[in-house]
């Protein structure tokens, strides 16, 4: 009998569009991906594998028999909070391509901190020629919260560009090349020797509101911040104040508690905020279904999945 795979997705327009061309091509020989709007009773019923994009949970929790959800988002945190504990498995997206786009990113807007653009560009506006002292990426240093799979190729393509690197996570890590710190001591360390701090930790029951007044103060004074986690990681309000009291100096922001940012949010028009709309490491489709139908496939013929998430640590 040929395998049915639910696709669940809250994706709108041409995302939505793109999947329902590129998952039935990768899948092809391996099962018929339909969209939960198609499926048929006996078609729910028999579900055990689903390919999920940002779902509505209730329409997950409508296949009883679902054994593992595959995610096209690396972020799952959503899915993790609303699946009950005794609900599918969940495997996330792991893709070197996305570690790539975002280590891209990552380089760019630390560039774009390093080289005071934030600080010229406030000087165009009021018609000002006035030089800076020039650093070089040698004395900038920069932290990184999350050496996970995008945390670790950011922190190395910093690192080849010439940037102290040090960064932290939940356990101990040996990277060459970089320092790193791990548990509450750890992270006070790397707060206090970046000049330049990028959050790509996961949001989870630890990490929510983790960058904080407290975070802020541990920072050299004139830091600069780029969130490009989950926009909950982040306090807003202490943010505005470190940033208006002027011991941060810039942050940039790809991710907000509410997305789209709410038009009357102070963030949009703050001149040291600079406001992306998520867009640092989208998902990038051609590859994301490649590894999709390959963890499908390796799971069907070996019974083997890939690692999954761990719901106590939520993530
Ligand atoms: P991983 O799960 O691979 O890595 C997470 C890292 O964070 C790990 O190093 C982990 O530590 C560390 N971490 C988690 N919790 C803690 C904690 N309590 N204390 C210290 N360290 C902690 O995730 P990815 O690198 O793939 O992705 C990170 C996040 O980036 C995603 O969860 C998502 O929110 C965001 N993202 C944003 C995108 C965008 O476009 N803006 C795109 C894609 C993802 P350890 O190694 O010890 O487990």
């Amino acid at each position: 009998m040929t395998l049915v795979i639910p696709f669940i997705s809250s994706a709108g327009g041409q995302e939505r569009q793109a999947w329902k061309t590129a998952l039935p091509e990768a899948l092809d020989g391996i099962g018929i991906v339909k969209p939960f709007s198609d499926l048929s009773a006996p078609e729910r019923q028999a579900a055990t594998i689903a390919i999920v994009a940002n779902p509505d949970s209730k329409e997950v929790a409508a296949l009883p028999n679902l054994k593992w959800v595959h995610s096209l988002w690396a972020g799952v945190e959503r899915l993790a909070k609303e699946l009950p504990e005794d609900g599918p498995m969940i495997v996330r997206l792991v893709d070197p391509q996305m570690a790539e786009t975002m280590s891209e990113a990552v380089l760019a807007w630390s560039l774009f901190l390093h080289r005071d653009m934030p600080c010229y560009g406030a000087q165009q506006r009021r018609s000002e020629w006035i030089e800076h002292e020039l650093k070089l990426p040698e004395e900038r240093r920069i932290g990184i919260l999350g050496l996970g799979n995008l945390g670790q190729r950011s922190a190395l393509r910093l690192r080849a560009n010439g940037f102290p690197v040090s960064g932290w996570s939940r356990s101990e890590k040996h990277i060459e090349g970089l320092e790193t710190h791990a548990g509450s001591d750890g992270l006070d360390t790397v707060l206090g020797q970046s000049d330049i701090l990028v959050v790509l930790v996961p949001l989870t029951a630890e990490t929510a509101g983790l960058v904080d007044s407290r975070a802020f103060s541990k920072l050299p004074r004139g830091a600069a911040l780029i969130n490009f986690s989950r926009g909950p990681v982040l306090n807003d309000g202490d943010l505005l104040k470190a940033l208006d009291s002027g011991h941060l100096s810039h942050a940039v922001l790809d991710v907000f508690d509410q997305e789209p940012l709410p038009q009357k949010h102070p963030f949009w028009l703050h001149e040291k905020i600079t406001v992306l709309p998520h867009i640092s490491a989208p998902t990038v489709t051609r590859t994301a279904v490649r590894i999709v139908a390959q963890n499908i496939s390796r799971y069907l013929q070996t019974g083997e999945l890939p690692e999954t998430v761990d719901r106590g640590r939520g993530y």
